[in-house]
């Protein structure tokens, strides 16, 4: 596959929507033949590392844009196992590379994303998320950054479910997922890179509240994670808040929430629980100070 070769997107004509069709990952291994490539000494991990990131051999868009990132040399831990001082290790590289990435001038903006668990489609165990950086700014950020609004010193009480720092974790008014939650900054910050970004303060909210998705149905909760950023096309966006989106899957013990035919046919999503019930349930489960006895 060349390296250079524009990605093949198209706009449905029906719906306006964009897709890009990725016929080169029809190649993609399901799972690695022999070992785990993220561990230490692996394929994509050769020597000892905390946090590593490195090019994506299976890209969805050209090579040179899709980055992956290990949030941790130990195959069996989980994020919030890292603690805060780990976690920053990786807010610390998300931030390192949303500037190299946002630095180029073909690219406008910097996704950084995860998808936990089999349910999602993560091939590997390994604790790792993935950046891509795209040419213009997607549909999604766009949106928001055009029409909405994301004011976190306004929400109720009812509905937070950790802070620490700047930082706060809150069900949305109107989660579309059951246990829904979004993450941001009380201060007026655009940017992970932005010098008034309280990088622990983030960490240890993102560890709190992944250990209560986890506690929730005592099983690992499969997920899906994004943030979004100030784009890096030179635009003024002085608005732009960083905010984290965390989607979990499940809606009870073992029971995904499926988007399903109503709702894609309406637009409209149906939630089974209240928002306020789902952060007092949040509230109620063990966070960072019970999962992580040394703190
Ligand atoms: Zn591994
Ligand atoms: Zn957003």
């Amino acid at each position: 596959m060349s390296h250079h070769e524009p990605p093949d997107i198209r706009i449905d004509s029906l719906t306006g929507a964009p897709t890009v069709i990725v016929g080169s990952r029809q190649g993609r291994p399901n799972l690695p033949a022999s070992g785990c490539p993220f561990c230490p000494g692996g394929l994509e991990a050769p020597d000892p590392y905390e946090v590593r990131w490195f090019v994506n051999r299976w890209p969805a868009l050209p090579e040179e844009c899709c980055e992956l990132v290990l949030y941790t040399p130990k195959h069996d831990a989980e994020f919030w196992s890292l603690g805060v001082e780990g976690a920053t290790k990786v807010v610390d590289v998300w931030a390192e590379r949303t500037a190299a990435l946002g630095a180029r001038p073909d690219v406008d903006y910097v996704l950084i994303f995860e998808n936990r668990g089999p349910e999602v489609g993560a091939t590997i165990a390994h604790p790792h998320g993935q950046i891509y950086a795209f040419s213009d700014i997607p549909p999604a950020p766009l949106i928001e950054l055009r029409e909405g609004r994301l004011e976190p010193d306004s929400i109720p009480e009812e509905l937070l479910v950790s802070c620490s720092g700047e930082w706060i974790a809150w069900v949305p008014e109107a989660a579309a997922y059951p246990y829904e939650l979004r993450i941001a900054p009380k201060n007026l910050v655009g940017s992970l890179t932005d010098a008034e970004c309280d990088r622990s303060g983030l960490a240890a909210v993102l560890v709190d509240s992944l250990a209560r998705l986890d506690q929730l149905f005592s099983e690992p909760m499969p997920y899906m994670l994004w943030i979004h950023q100030r784009p890096t096309d030179g635009g003024d966006w002085e608005d732009s808040r960083v905010h984290f989106h965390i989607t979990p899957l499940l809606r009870s013990p073992g029971t995904q929430r499926y988007v399903a035919a109503a709702e894609l046919g309406s637009g409209i999503t149906f939630n089974p629980v209240q928002p306020a019930e789902a952060a007092a349930q949040l509230r109620a489960c063990k966070g960072l100070s019970e999962t992580e006895p040394s703190r």
